[in-house]
């Protein structure tokens, strides 16, 4: 990239709260219902009703906020943020402004130098959502889905502390992997759940000051964010270096172009009006609820990976990997625990083959159809050499589809290693025997050959040698 620019990236992220009413209203939340059929009165503005905070979504935010290492508010306040848009029938979005549920805060990723980083978080405020415009089935006509307004989301605002959109994407899946651990929110990007504002800008490197941003709105795949932001940067640096000036605005990413287009002038707080809602009675949160929540609290996905790293001696890499989701991470200690080929053979068929397999069918962990028991059963008889690694991938499969346990599958198939000295002495000899233009040419120095005749033994036997033996008596026999 552009060595005289530097970037400078803050993030808005918006997650949904993961409860089953809403935040002011006791209509569901669930996802995917008919239009309009998940909108009360309160969803739908009647003047004359009053909202009633959910208090789920409170615990919620204070989880969160413990998670990030953020001071709680012991009272914040909802505000109204007036603005007009048809999928806001009240006229006015209740947020959190001047007072928000969670102060500053932070969390770790690592830089583009592979270095840990600490990103500041500003502040999370509650807010509700608003509903839905529909432009298809209606003509010239647009149709309005209100189930999604007054959905709990908390908005988690970072310090402009990202330098690259490849940070900005290591925090949005931090957060990501935060939110789902803690189980506040189920951090669905397809439907919405987990979405982000970027505000990005660049400045000469060196300057103090910060330049005028761009905010790039609603990017709902990690995918979008780093290639809006990208695009966003180059767009910033060829318009300053041709002269012109970047104006501070609202602007959307259009992912068939690649490309991010104005949307509108950015609007300052003092448009939106805030004010404190009279509805609505301040949040008061005392030291026991604090306590109470914390306590609730798991293991955190940081302090998760460096026990993997300490306790099962895991490379760091492998560790993130299998941290970054807390079902996936636990199917791999139940592995681990049960298996007696060790921890990073378990890693490895958690990371490699299991999670293959899932991505290609798009099944999420939860529902392997190889359980963390039965993959321990078929590690434990690669350790105890009655199969081969490569034998083991097919009786992968066949669990997989269904055949069986590990050793139902060996006995049935026929599949037990052969480690019988005097049996594969044999095979090798026969392989010897037939191919002397091979020996020959191993003889002569060709060292290269040794995996030939290692193939050959191995067709022989349909897989079944054990390598290292054969790989032993074909040098002792050539050597
Ligand atoms: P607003 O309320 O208008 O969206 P905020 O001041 O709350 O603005 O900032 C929103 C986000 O923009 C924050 O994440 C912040 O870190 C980021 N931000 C603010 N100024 C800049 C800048 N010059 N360049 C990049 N990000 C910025
Ligand atoms: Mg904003």
């Amino acid at each position: 990239m552009n060595g005289k620019w530097e970037v400078v990236i803050g993030l808005e992220v918006h997650t949904q709260l993961a409860t089953n009413s809403k935040i002011f209203s006791g209509a569901s939340t669930a996802y995917g219902a008919a239009p309009n059929t998940q909108a009360c009165l309160v969803d739908l503005g009647y003047p004359g009703v009053l909202p009633v905070l959910n208090a789920e979504v409170v615990r919620m935010a204070v989880k969160f906020g413990l998670a990030v290492n953020a001071k709680v508010a012991s009272r914040s306040i909802f505000a109204r943020k007036n603005y007009f848009y048809p999928d806001l029938p009240k006229g006015y979005q209740i947020s959190q402004y001047e007072l928000p549920i969670v102060g500053h805060g932070e969390l770790f990723i690592l830089d583009d130098n592979g270095n840990e980083k600490r990103i500041g978080i500003t502040r999370a405020h509650l807010e509700e959502d608003a509903g839905k415009s529909v432009h298809e089935g209606f003509g010239e006509h647009s149709g309005i889905d209100l189930n999604r307004a007054g959905t709990p989301l908390l908005e988690i605002v970072s310090e402009p502390d990202m330098r690259s959109a490849r940070e900005a994407v290591a925090y949005m899946r931090k957060i990501h992997t935060i939110v789902r651990y803690l189980e506040v929110s189920d951090g669905n990007m397809q439907e919405g759940s987990f979405r982000c504002d970027a505000n990005v800008s660049v400045r000469p490197r060196g300057q103090k000051e910060l330049g005028t941003r761009a905010e790039l709105k609603n990017l709902n795949s990690f995918r979008f964010v780093e290639k809006a932001i990208n695009f966003e940067i180059d767009r910033q640096i060829a318009l300053i270096e041709d002269g012109g000036e970047v104006v501070q605005e609202t602007r959307l990413y259009d992912s068939d172009k690649d490309e991010t287009r104005p949307m509108r002038s950015k609007e300052e707080a003092n448009d939106y009006r805030y004010f404190p809602d009279p509805d609505l009675l301040p949040v008061e949160i005392d030291d026991s609820f604090i306590e109470a929540v914390r306590k609730t609290l798991p293991e955190l996905p940081d302090a998760k990976q460096q026990r993997f790293t300490n306790q099962y001696g895991l490379k760091t890499a492998d560790a993130e990997i299998l941290t970054a989701s807390r079902a996936v991470s636990d199917y791999f200690e139940q592995v681990a625990e049960a298996t007696t080929a060790g921890p990073q053979v378990a890693a490895n068929w958690v990371i490699g083959d299991l999670s293959a397999l899932l991505n290609k069918e798009g099944i999420e962990i939860k529902s392997s159809k190889i359980g963390a028991g039965a993959l321990a059963g078929l590690l434990d008889r690669i350790a105890d050499t009655t199969i081969s690694g490569k034998i083991a991938k097919d009786v992968f499969e066949s669990m997989w589809t269904g055949e069986g346990s590990a050793d139902e599958i060996i006995a049935a198939k026929g599949l037990t290693q052969i480690t019988d000295t005097s049996a594969l002495e044999s095979v090798v000899d026969a392989v010897i025997a037939a191919n002397p233009e091979q020996v020959a040419e191993f003889r002569a120095g060709k060292g290269k050959l040794l995996g030939f005749f290692v193939g050959q033994v191995m067709k022989e036997t349909g897989g079944k040698a054990n390598p290292g033996q054969v790989n032993r008596i074909i040098k002792q026999k050539l050597g």
